[in-house]
């Protein structure tokens, strides 16, 4: 009979290119929430797009699954194995180079690590301005991939807006190249797009154009507290009116303020008195020296509009980072807690206090689950955490998963929001892409899967069952 796997280890040769003892792959086959993970019989480490095409054509004409693999950051379950694939790790496409003053672009190998690419552009005084807390771990191939946002979506978007020219295998191997610079390039159908945001269904992303930016000259930091989240609507028309550097504009409310304070050492509110929900909003300003950009002149008008009922400029960078803080400190509170049923749902900016009430009645018909709602105001995306109390144990917890996320996502559509705003449908959302995407659009989307992957090799599972 014949295998696969030995045909395939055959048809690459170089034993640097594969890793097959279970104490090799086992990094692996688990993701970075430790909730997905699977077996694999091989994971190849090609080094170069020739590699990686290479080892696509191999798999195709072998009919062997792949999962491509960044930096297994992704929350969803879409870069680990599920059912025995293949693991391909783009981690050693890690060359970062050919920086060009002109465009302010830089080419990128899929395997850059986010830092990487934050400390590569720094000395030349500029900014790549899409940054988020797995920035240590997660490659601009698979952020790509998933078209990831983080803070800064408010101003510059997300991943998509960023990229300017990308080179992507497709699944039988072969290249398209397309690492041009431009700006501008209405040369028929921007097929680049395309592969941003396909988490791995379409084809292997290898390089990319990203687009850089001069570093503001300051960001000003402050966290506003208010008294009524009905004016969250309110609150984020006039920040965006009167902060022309508008960057973030995050919202928290007390309960998660004080969650995070009780279980992350040194992530305490810097406020004496508490107040029901607080947006924490940064600004690009013209000047550095604190006090003498007008940030603080600017952000006293919310006052007289009865908006806000107290607030904290941050007036150095230490403060800033203390305010951020308690933002980015969530996630490890969260999974601090025990489990957690989460949720990325983006719905109209001006629903969000309704939505937040309707998340708040459901949790209050489930005893034993706090929900943590929290998130980017300015972009409408609500990350929706109902955890794990002591009064519920665990099997009784994750049996609630189905029923919570129908309801949630039954709300989602109801006020016509996505059931992913930044995190993608992996594995963990596919059976729920029906909420936010018609009949049409996903046959649509199976019809592109077929044209680009025939024998369904890439990314099994992921997205579209
Ligand atoms: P992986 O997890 O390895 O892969 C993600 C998906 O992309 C998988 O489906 C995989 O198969 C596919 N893939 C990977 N590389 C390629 C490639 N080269 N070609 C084709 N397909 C590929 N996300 C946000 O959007 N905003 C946030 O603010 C944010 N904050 C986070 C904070 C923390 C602490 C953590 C752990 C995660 C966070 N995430 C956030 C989620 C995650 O970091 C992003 O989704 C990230 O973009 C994933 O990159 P990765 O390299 O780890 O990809
Ligand atoms: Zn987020």
């Amino acid at each position: 009979m014949s295998d696969p796997i030995a045909d395939l280890r055959a048809a690459i040769g170089d034993p640097a290119l594969m890793l097959e003892t279970p104490e090799e792959t086992g990094a692996y086959t688990t993701d970075w929430t430790k909730k997905f993970n699977g077996a694999t019989p091989m994971v190849l480490r090609p080094r170069t797009t020739a590699d990686v095409s290479r080892m696509l054509a191999a798999c195709n004409e072998l009919g062997i699954k792949v999962v491509p693999q960044g930096g297994n950051t992704g929350v969803v379950g879409g870069s680990t194995p599920r059912g025995g694939e293949v693991v391909l790790s783009l981690s050693r496409l890690n060359t970062i180079a050919d920086y060009d003053p002109a465009s302010a672009t830089v080419v990128v190998g899929a395997g850059v690590v986010l830092a990487a690419v934050h400390e590569f552009v720094a000395p030349l005084e500029m900014e790549f301005p899409v940054d988020l807390g797995a920035r240590g771990q997660c490659q601009i191939g698979g952020m790509l991939a998933t078209n990831a946002g983080g803070n800064r979506v408010l101003r510059y978007g997300l991943m998509r807006e960023q990229v300017r020219g990308l080179e992507v295998v497709l699944a039988d191997g072969t290249v398209i190249s397309n690492l041009n610079r431009l700006r501008k390039d209405n040369s028929g159908l921007d097929l680049k797009q395309l592969f941003v945001g396909s988490e791995g269904i379409l084809g292997v992303i290898t390089q990319a154009v990203l687009q850089v930016r001069p570093c503001p000259p300051a960001r000003r930091t402050a966290m506003l507290a208010m008294t009524d989240r009905a004016a969250l609507p309110a609150l984020l028309a006039e920040v965006r009116a009167r902060l022309p550097g508008l960057s973030s504009l995050e919202v928290l409310p007390d309960d998660v303020c004080q969650y995070v304070s009780d279980q992350v050492p040194g992530a305490s509110m810097p406020f004496t008195e508490r107040f029901p929900i607080y947006a924490l909003v940064e600004e690009e300003t013209e000047a550095g020296a604190a006090g003498h950009d007008g940030f603080v002149e600017r952000l006293s008008g919310l006052f007289e509009s009865g908006l806000v009922a107290d607030a904290v400029v941050a007036e150095s960078e230490a403060q800033s980072a203390g305010l951020w803080h308690v933002r980015e400190a969530t996630g490890e509170a969260i999974v601090a807690a025990g489990y957690s049923h989460k949720f990325d749902i983006t719905v109209p900016q001006g629903e969000i206090p309704e939505f937040l009430d309707e998340m708040e009645a459901l949790a209050a018909t489930l005893p034993g689950i706090k929900p943590l709602l929290f998130g980017h105001l300015g972009d409408g995306n609500v990350h929706a955490n109902f955890v794990q109390t002591p009064e519920i144990a665990d099997k009784p917890f994750l049996a609630e998963g189905p029923a919570l996320a129908k309801a949630v996502y039954g709300a989602t559509r109801a006020r016509h929001g996505s059931v992913s705003a930044e995190h993608g449908i992996g594995t963990l959302k596919r059976d729920y892409l029906g909420y936010s995407k018609s009949p049409e659009e996903i046959s649509l989307m199976r019809r592109f899967k077929g044209l680009l992957d025939p024998n369904g090799i890439l990314n099994p599972g992921v997205m579209l069952d």
